[in-house]
């Protein structure tokens, strides 16, 4: 048990490696487990489960009150004499002030949500020049080092990943130089594709003209944005039945995870006859949009009211989680309807799935591993880890697991993912997982 714990901590710390800060915050960590046992063995202290944020986290983050933030400011600056310009007035931008450094080199400075924040720092802005012009721009984090590989658009609908002969990253300094070549037409540049309420809105609704899909809004956010829920199923109203649950977005900028998210639902609501015969056996309740303020205004990580989503699930502090939570535990009880599986969409540095611990015994047991397994057969060059983990962290996928007794996985993209193959990948998972959980219910 301390064996695993420090095994993780050591996993993290390699993830982190490139943030001295937060390495030396994992270190203090790993060398400080052996005071912990001095404590546990002379102190009774009995909560070795206690979970308390994982070494990513900032401090406190299971405390899911609200929290101050940060005001970001709706701004257009020109400098240079008024020649180049950028602008953060559209949704999901971030970008806090922009300078002129000397003749060829500009700075837009970006700051989180909150000071004590994990190290996704999102970023989204508009740039031009009234006269064509090549120029150095550095990307300057507060609270953060630099992430995302930037990507360009000239309509934030068709993206293009920066070509790598414009783009250096100073790992030191946690910083990124990126070459533009600016025209009048505004240039985005962001951390990620966009993906804001606008886009969800124009798929669900897309969705919902389906006869077998329904969109409702099962509660509001801090700021008065829906929390949606996409209803999929063509089961008999009189027949038991089973239920998958699917979140996605409580984390604005993992964007893979949200395409994923897509990728999935659509695949379920398929015309092949294994997604037809899984609609007749099986309902999803799916929120795919969980943190809508959070993605509108920009933020790295939390809700409009400083939290982690995806730590609030177990005092549920955000109307949000609260949303989620209620309109689900109205299958408590219910004697046709039986919870069978939970995915929880997420995106980090790497492709890896999150399964609940093999001792702990889920229903359906094991499913997860049994799914990945199969996968991995079909995709052998995919990169994909699996690392399990103890259901003692407030997080979605342990909620449905401790409420329901059903499996559940946290399902990672990786940042970096090329999209045509995580696309592919993405929809084989779903087929996988419908013709498993059709082998379970017919079992
Ligand atoms: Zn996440």
């Amino acid at each position: 048990m301390i064996l695993s714990n420090l095994n993780s901590t050591f996993d993290f710390c390699m993830k982190d490696n490139n943030n001295l800060f937060a390495m030396a915050n994992c270190m203090y960590k790993v060398l400080s487990i052996p005071v912990f046992l001095l404590l546990l063995l002379f102190g009774g202290c009995s909560t070795s489960e206690e979970f308390s944020g994982y070494p990513y986290d900032p401090e406190g983050v299971t405390e899911t009150s609200d929290k101050e933030t940060n005001p970001h400011y709706t701004r257009v600056i020109g400098v240079n004499d008024g020649k180049i310009w950028v602008s953060n007035d559209f949704p999901g931008a971030r970008m806090s002030d922009f300078y002129q450094v000397n003749d060829s080199l500009y700075r837009v400075t970006i700051n989180p949500e909150r000071d004590a924040i994990n190290n996704s720092p999102w970023y989204a802005f508009q740039i031009w020049s009234t006269q064509p012009d090549t120029i150095k721009l550095q990307l300057d984090y507060e609270h953060g080092q630099h992430r995302y590989i930037p990507k360009l658009s000239d309509d934030s609908r068709h993206w293009q990943r920066i070509d790598s002969t414009n783009y250096s990253a100073d790992t030191t300094r946690g910083t990124a130089t990126l070459t533009l070549s600016l025209e009048r037409k505004p240039l985005w540049v962001s951390a990620q594709e966009l993906l804001t309420q606008k886009n969800y809105t124009s798929w669900t609704d897309s969705l919902a003209k389906k006869p077998f899909v329904s969109h409702d809004t099962v509660g509001f956010s801090h700021n008065d944005r829906p929390i949606v829920k996409l209803h999929i199923s063509e089961t008999n109203p009189k027949q038991s039945r089973g239920v998958m649950i699917i979140t996605g977005r409580l984390h604005p900028p993992e964007v893979p995870g949200a395409i994923g998210t897509k990728i999935f639902i659509n695949e379920l609501t398929s015309d092949t006859a294994l997604a037809r015969d899984f609609r007749n056996n099986f309902e999803v309740w799916a929120y795919p949009f969980a943190n809508p303020d959070g993605v509108q205004q920009g933020h790295w990580r939390y809700n409009a009211r400083g939290v982690d989503l995806n730590r609030d699930w177990e005092h549920f502090n955000q109307p949000e989680t609260r949303a989620i939570r209620n309109d689900l535990l109205t299958l408590k009880g219910d004697s046709l309807r039986k919870v069978y599986y939970g995915i929880d969409f997420h995106s980090t540095d790497e492709n890896i799935f999150y399964p609940i611990n093999r001792e702990e015994e889920t229903f359906p047991d094991d499913f997860t591993y049994q799914w990945i397994d199969s996968l991995k057969k079909e995709y052998p060059d995919y990169p994909i880890e699996v690392e399990p983990f103890p259901p003692n962290s407030p997080i979605t996928k342990n909620w449905i697991f401790h409420t329901f007794g059903a499996d559940a996985v946290t399902y990672e993209i990786s940042d970096t993912a090329p999209r045509d193959s995580m696309k592919a990948v993405t929809r084989e998972s779903a087929r996988i997982i419908m013709q498993q959980l059709l082998d379970e219910i017919s079992n």
